[in-house]
């Protein structure tokens, strides 16, 4: 059985039987194309293919398909609710898969805006279509334009046209193969300690080719396994963030060879990483009813998972490998040498792990290199290779014991025009990076990855406090124009919410699988693709370093300034991309570092930030400077940060912080123990030792007026604070107050003077 076939068979069966109904000439062309790519099944699969679809589509009423509207899905994030939070119904833009804002923002409407619309969307689709000649082509085609479409086209079909043709290909290669149902979970652990465990000098270079190396391991190893299960790419329901499912068949066969891959991942990440990086290969057998419910299927998946990890290695024999995974620790002698990034010797498992007369092991140079190489990079090549473990000393050599080469490459090469410079003979696939239009430029499909990176060291990228890219009249323009700001490092590390409980039961009686892998492909477009786009449509790529964003976490750090904003866009963006469901939020924990804080430190820190504003009820916080805050006061404090700079700007006295700053001392405990049992009278005599309008009062009588005007404003937003929390009905702070110290202290960073800590 060739998968590419069935897959491209299968492709045009549900296209075909989209269009048949609803427009007869744009079906024609398919029959067409297909005529002319002579993909052929027999009838034995055809009758899979056929019962898989019926299956999928068991629950759509095929009387209400219509022909002259044109309808759109509704987006995954409409379905997720709960008894507290109304949810906005909204649909899938009628616009091709484009890392662009307009491409990817939900719209109200449920419908193309005319047959004009839709006949020119299936007119680019099919052109596209009938250009592909390579391998997994037609598949990113419907990846692009039919991810947005019903399977159907009728208002109340609940499942994309593409996620049909992923599904029906997926199942019916499954049940060529036999009746049961596997999915197979993949989870890499050791992640954090592996990428952060480095010193800090060369830390910029290190850290991104290790985080990267983590991604990209995670990709080998499910194409290896997809490769020796004979299974297709729509087999892989999702790849992220070190975590990864498959859908594959469970017959003997099958649950033999999986172990035998189980034993060889295991043993090769064991040789390499010395046990610091563990691959969990969990499964779980099911049958073809429970992809009506498949919350359940994925988590017993995880729990397998779980309990692997609590006893890793066991697959390969602890006591076999009892040396190779707890020692003996490698100890270092003068002569040997030591790798000053991750610290192995000579002396270690494998022999010359330095590289000549340098003081970096061949592996982490490799890493360097990946860094190197992401920075220019437009386009993947992943070519299949003779696998071969002789000598496995970088990352290289690992990927290639498994049969792959990856590199990345910036143009495609002028001589060869479209083959990368490669031999020909090479099974290798292309992918653009970042670019949905891969089509014109021959490759196989696309991917989305955060690569480019600022130039630098961290000294270099905190200096870039301000984006290349601002308003004239902003106060960052001030700023930036007398060189302002501190060079501090600022890190944010954020993840979604309650995100394991959304997958296996946030979408109620609508869990099944289509929805699940709908909501996966969701996350990944918007972290993977869309988080690193936003960044340079703001014109940030100077300031921020996007260490890692995918799976369900997101890891930056950078000039303090930019970290700071850009996460407030990112806030902003991914509320309107998840159509304002508040059951679909994020958590972030952020802080402020000496550049040459260790990097172990700072993502050790920085976790516990981000724990504590998950403490916060209903999470969906952020914690900044040390305090919880909601993300409307979050704005609050963007908003304050403004104001005071500007003061400071106008007045040409820093000072003035410093007495704001003042005034809020006890501020929280005063008026959390007004929510008590004090009474307000007393409170309000308290407070006066708060004003801020006396410390502010010299300023007020300013000559300038815009001055005036600022001062005003910020007595009032203080004001504000003070009144709603003391008339607060709440048994809690209506507005936390510390969003004005916060504030401040912001606002203090941005109008120090520069100091060159790198001297310090
Ligand atoms: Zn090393």
């Amino acid at each position: 059985m060739q998968v590419q076939r069935i897959q491209e068979y299968t492709i045009f069966y549900v296209l075909r039987n989209y269009l048949s109904s609803v427009n007869k000439n744009i079906k024609s062309r398919l029959d067409t194309i297909q005529k002319e790519k002579g993909i052929t099944v027999s009838d034995h699969e055809f009758r899979i293919i056929k019962d898989t679809y019926d299956f999928l589509l068991k629950d759509v009423d095929f009387n209400k398909i219509e022909n002259d509207k044109f309808y759109l899905c509704k987006s995954i994030f409409s379905k997720i609710k709960d008894k507290h939070h109304d949810v906005k119904v909204m649909y899938n833009p009628p616009k091709p898969l484009h890392l662009d804002k307009e491409s990817i923002m939900p719209t109200l409407d449920s419908t193309f805006k005319s047959r004009e619309d839709f006949e020119r969307y299936w007119g680019e689709f099919l052109q596209e279509f009938k250009i592909s000649h390579k391998p997994e082509q037609m598949y990113y085609i419907c990846n692009k334009y039919a991810y947005n479409l019903p399977a159907v086209n009728s208002p109340d079909c609940q499942i994309s046209l593409f996620n049909v043709v992923k599904l029906t290909t997926a199942l019916t290669i499954c049940k060529l193969k036999g009746d049961k149902l596997m999915l197979i979970k993949g989870d890499i652990s050791g992640i954090q300690d592996f990428i952060f465990s480095i010193p800090s000098k060369g830390a910029a270079k290190a850290l991104k080719g290790r985080s990267f190396y983590i991604t990209l391991l995670s990709d080998v190893i499910c194409r290896f396994v997809l490769k020796e299960l004979e299974l297709d790419q729509c087999n892989l329901l999702y790849n992220g963030g070190g975590n990864f499912y498959i859908l594959a068949p469970s017959n003997s066969c099958d649950m033999f060879k999986l172990n035998e891959i189980r034993k060889i991942i295991s043993e090769k990440l064991l040789d390499f990483h010395k046990g610091k990086i563990y691959m969990a290969f969990g499964f779980y057998i099911f049958d073809e009813e429970q992809l009506d419910n498949i919350g359940e299927v994925w988590r017993k998946a995880g729990e397998n998972v779980n309990q692997l990890k609590s006893r890793k290695w066991y697959e390969i024999g602890l006591k076999e490998n009892y040396n190779k995974i707890f020692g003996p620790v490698e100890s270092a002698t003068a002569e040997s040498g030591v790798c000053r990034i991750c610290g192995a010797s000579r002396m270690g498992i494998q022999d010359n792990r330095l590289l000549e007369d340098r003081e970096i092991c061949y592996l982490c140079n490799s890493f360097n290199e990946l860094t190197d190489s992401l920075k220019k990079a437009n386009y993947l090549i992943i070519s299949e290779v003779e696998k071969r473990s002789d000598k496995v000393r970088d990352y290289i050599d690992l990927f290639a014991s498994f049969g792959f080469k990856y590199q990345f490459a910036d143009s495609k090469s002028k001589k060869t025009g479209t083959s990368f410079g490669l031999n020909p003979d090479e099974n290798c696939y292309s992918y653009t990076i970042n670019n949905t239009d891969f089509i014109e430029k021959d490759c196989n499909g696309f991917i989305f990855k955060s690569v480019r990176l600022p130039e630098g060291t961290f000294m270099d990228i905190v200096k870039n406090k301000y984006p290349d890219d601002i308003s004239s009249s902003s106060i960052e323009e001030n700023l930036k124009e007398i060189n302002l700001g501190d060079n501090k490092l600022g890190v944010v590390k954020l993840d979604v919410d309650n995100l394991g409980k959304i997958f296996i039961n946030g979408l109620g009686d609508e869990n099944n699988i289509a929805n699940i892998i709908d909501l996966s492909r969701a996350l990944s477009l918007f972290f993977e693709g869309f988080i690193y786009k936003l960044m340079c449509l703001n014109k940030r790529e100077k300031g921020i370093y996007l260490l890692y964003a995918g799976g369900d976490d997101t890891f930056f750090l950078g000039a303090y300034n930019q970290v700071f904003e850009f996460l407030n866009e990112i806030r902003r963006s991914f509320h309107e991309y998840a159509c304002e469901n508040l059951n679909v939020t994020f958590s972030a924990g952020t802080d402020v570092y000496p550049v040459k804080t260790p990097v172990a430190k700072f993502s050790s820190s920085i976790e516990g930030r981000l724990n504590k504003a998950k403490d916060n009820k209903d999470k969906n916080s952020i914690c900044f400077m040390g305090e919880v805050f909601r993300w409307n006061e979050y704005e609050k404090i963007i908003q304050i940060k403004d104001i005071c700079s500007r003061i400071v700007y106008l007045s040409d006295s820093r000072s003035v912080l410093n007495k704001v700053l003042n005034s809020t001392k006890g501020l929280k405990s005063v008026l959390v123990v007004s929510t008590e049992k004090e009474s307000s009278h007393r409170i309000l005599r308290k407070l006066k030792l708060h004003r801020l309008f006396y410390y502010l009062r010299e300023l007020k009588n300013h000559k300038n007026p815009e001055l005036n005007n600022l001062v005003e404003e910020l007595v009032s937003v203080y004001e504000n604070i003070v009144f709603e929390n003391l008339f607060s009905k709440e048994n809690q702070l209506a507005i936390n107050p510390m969003i004005i110290p916060s504030a401040v202290r912001w606002a203090i960073l941005n109008t120090r003077k520069e100091r060159d800590e790198s001297n310090e």
